[in-house]
């Protein structure tokens, strides 16, 4: 009788935007671990943002995906399982910033990436001899992975069935971001011919790129929008604004397809943009930039933290302006988080201010440190005010009166975000 294997994404809290949020993504981490599971074994994945688990269908081994904000929840997933007898195995990110924490929930904690350990878990698991901890440092290759299991989930829950991943880790090393921690700081890329491939055999004309910086290498994204190009498909993914310097590229992104990019502006400070680590945007050249994305039919979702540590007292109110003012399609704020193995997690835990490590409210909703220009109480009001401002029926008419194209991917998502914020 061949084994049942169920890997599960744990849901989002209710108080959390994520959680109320109507729009959803599949986790690439889930469909992917499908894939790497033996064939002569039952695989099933759960994400429980948009199905429940039942916790008494009796599964052989489970695997759960921990993010900080979603680790609480991942526990008592665990807990429950255990209880009941079936063994579990817990690998994410946040188990491999704090294995021994997850430890205490799991039957073994995966550290590292799980594209090399999985394979070894369901080895050992097939033996009956599952080990404590699964531990590596080395890189997982991008070339020659199997194809996601999409056909695993469930059909109709999300905006975009296909996400893929054509690049991996960063340079930039940014003081709030795990990626470089996680993924290392140097990309490695999937090979074009086997992103294209793989794009062939997907239904539906939409594309999610998940990579944190999709032209990260200039080279890699020249062949990849090339290769995109007679596909006809039409795609969004994250960028620096560093695309906006380079007239070719960003002819080549639109040409390829591309609808939007999600962009981390940060701040509008310039001081603060280098205390992040992230010296190399400059706040004088932002509305050039942005400019130039649009005059290219790009929309784009742009994103801004608050909690600096410089952050100037009219800075909610200056933040939503400027989105209006330069037709931000989509708007994303997050208060400073300090996730655990990030360069800002250690020094806030230096400085003596992180407030608690209750993780489900490091969903980047709910202030987790000391800030130093306000309290925290008014750091969180004047959060939410500008994320209802600039989700008003006002704001919206002025980001998205011109967005032409894009407009029926981000008319939605502002609609979503905004019944979240209400
Ligand atoms: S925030 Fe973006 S640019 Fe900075 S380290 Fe993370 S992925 Fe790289």
């Amino acid at each position: 009788m061949s084994r049942k294997i169920l890997i599960i994404m744990p849901r989002w809290s209710e108080k959390s935007l994520w959680g109320v949020m109507g729009i959803r993504f599949p986790y690439l981490s889930l469909t992917t671990l499908a894939a790497l599971t033996p064939p002569d074994m039952e695989v099933r994945i759960i994400d429980e943002n948009v199905e429940a688990i039942d916790f008494d269908s009796r599964p052989d081994l489970v695997g759960i995906s921990l993010l900080t904000p979603l680790a609480p929840r991942g526990y008592e997933i665990a807990d429950q399982f255990r209880l009941r007898g079936v063994p579990v195995v817990v690998g994410g990110v946040h188990a491999t910033m704090m294995p021994e924490e997850a430890e205490e929930h799991a039957d073994a904690v995966v550290i590292g990436e799980g594209e090399i350990l999985w394979p070894e878990v369901v080895a050992d698991f097939i033996q009956g001899g599952l080990k404590r901890y699964y531990l590596t440092d080395r890189r997982a290759p991008l070339n020659a992975l199997p194809l996601p299991r999409r056909d695993l989930l469930r059909q109709g829950a999300y905006l975009f069935q296909n996400t893929l991943q054509t690049t991996r880790g960063c340079p930039n090393d940014c003081d709030f971001c795990s990626v470089t921690t996680f993924y290392g700081n140097t990309y490695r890329f999937r090979p074009v011919a086997e992103v294209l491939r793989e794009i062939g055999g997907l239904k539906g004309n939409l594309l999610f790129f998940v990579d944190d910086n999709i032209i990260g290498s200039r080279a890699y994204a020249r062949e990849l929008f090339e290769g995109l190009k007679p596909l006809k498909k039409r795609w969004v993914s994250q960028a620096t604004l560093n695309i906006s310097r380079e007239k070719e590229l960003l002819t080549l992104a639109r040409d390829s397809g591309c609808l939007g990019l999600f962009v981390g502006f940060e701040s509008l400070t310039q001081e603060i943009l280098n205390d992040l680590g992230k010296p190399f945007y400059r706040v004088a050249q932002y509305e050039t930039a942005i400019r130039r994305l649009h005059d290219h039919g790009i929309g784009i979702q742009g994103s801004f933290i608050f909690g600096n540590d410089h952050d100037p007292p009219d800075v909610f109110s200056r933040v939503v302006r400027f989105c209006d003012q330069n037709r931000l399609e989509a708007v994303l704020f997050s208060l400073l988080t300090p996730f655990p193995g990030t360069r800002i997690f250690h020094q806030l835990l230096k400085e003596n201010r992180i407030l608690h490590f209750d993780w489900e409210k490091y969903d980047m909703n709910h202030v987790v440190f000391r800030p130093r220009g306000m309290e925290p109480a008014a750091l969180e009001k004047g959060f939410f005010e500008a994320y209802k401002k600039v989700y008003s029926s006002t704001s919206l008419l002025k980001r998205l009166i011109q967005s032409g194209k894009s407009l029926f991917l981000f008319g939605p998502m502002n609609l979503s975000m905004r019944r979240a914020w209400k």
